[in-house]
């Protein structure tokens, strides 16, 4: 019958969710990543980006 179909569906929309998840999840992990490695996690001091190129 249409389970298939039905199961189709699903699979889409999971798909979709999974995809905006992960995009937030991306987005977070970005703003963590550059508050953390933007400025030393020992004196607080701003990291200039050559150091973080030079040291990741
Ligand atoms: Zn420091």
């Amino acid at each position: 019958m249409a389970a298939g179909e039905a199961s189709a569906t699903v699979q889409m929309r999971l798909k979709q969710t999974d995809s905006k998840l992960l995009r937030a999840i991306e987005d977070a992990m970005t703003r963590i990543r550059q508050e953390r490695f933007g400025t030393c996690e020992k004196c607080g001091q701003p990291i200039s980006k050559a150091r973080l190129e030079a040291v990741p």
